[in-house]
């Protein structure tokens, strides 16, 4: 498969030319081209892009508003997004469950219920083809079962929100958020992933970039004995 990172900005005012765009991931592998979210800053772009199918992680305004003009294609989201995507023009609407794989071609989308958000419940793909795995979770405060989700990936690609601090909330007994890159990286060195792939990119890196934050979690990532890269629009990975 094929991943293209069509963007990589999470829910932030700045922009840079390397995160320009809210986050979109492209998956591909044979003739079928799959994204996973819209956001809003990718409003009138989906005819260029030509997807056969769009996955969403969850309803919030840099995921899913993207989709308010319609969408060429089927849309799979669970069944709390589309309570809160039911005006939106979509003509297919797909409803994915939890740990009910996919499949789309060559390729099967596994949803993970993640711990984000209390009003716009989020998941978080298993992407696979073939013995090749990733998990993408680009706004996470927990994976229940991580396990799971990771075992055997090439690839972990979580959140980049935050580097250190913790964004996590607290209401209820429910915790939202954005956990930081530091504990995602511990996550991999516990689930034996080598290497996490960073998105959703908050201010700490896009404004940071310069000015050594990329050191700093290559240095977060040495000491817990895995590999990272922070993402940037246009990047391409093949697998
Ligand atoms: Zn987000
Ligand atoms: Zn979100």
């Amino acid at each position: 498969m094929k991943l293209t990172f069509l963007g990589t900005r999470g829910y932030i005012e700045t922009a840079t030319p390397r995160h320009r765009r809210h986050s979109l991931l492209q998956v591909a592998s044979a003739q079928t081209r799959v994204l996973i979210d819209c956001g809003e800053d990718w409003l009138g772009e989906l005819a260029s892009l030509r997807p056969d199918a769009i996955f969403l992680t969850h309803a919030h305004p840099d995921h899913a508003w993207g989709l308010q003009e319609g969408a060429p294609c089927p849309v799979f989201a669970t069944a709390e997004s589309w309570e809160l995507l039911a005006d939106y023009p979509l003509a297919e609407r797909r409803t994915v469950l939890p740990r009910e794989p996919v499949r789309f071609g060559n390729l099967t989308f596994e949803p993970f219920p993640l711990q984000h958000s209390i009003r716009a419940p989020a998941v978080g793909y298993r992407i696979s083809e073939g013995e090749v795995s990733v998990f993408y979770a680009p706004d996470v405060v927990y994976i229940a079962e991580r396990a799971e989700a990771l075992q055997r990936c090439r690839l972990y690609i979580g959140d980049g929100a935050t580097v250190r601090q913790s964004f996590v909330r607290k209401e209820g007994d429910q915790l939202f958020g954005h956990t930081p890159v530091m504990t995602q990286l511990t996550w991999c060195r516990k689930e034996g992933v080598a290497k996490m792939l960073v998105t959703h990119c908050g201010e700490e890196i896009v404004t940071g970039e310069e000015k050594g934050v990329l050191e700093e979690i290559a240095a977060l990532a040495r000491a817990r004995q895995v590999e990272v890269e922070v993402a940037w629009d246009g990047m391409e990975v093949q697998l």
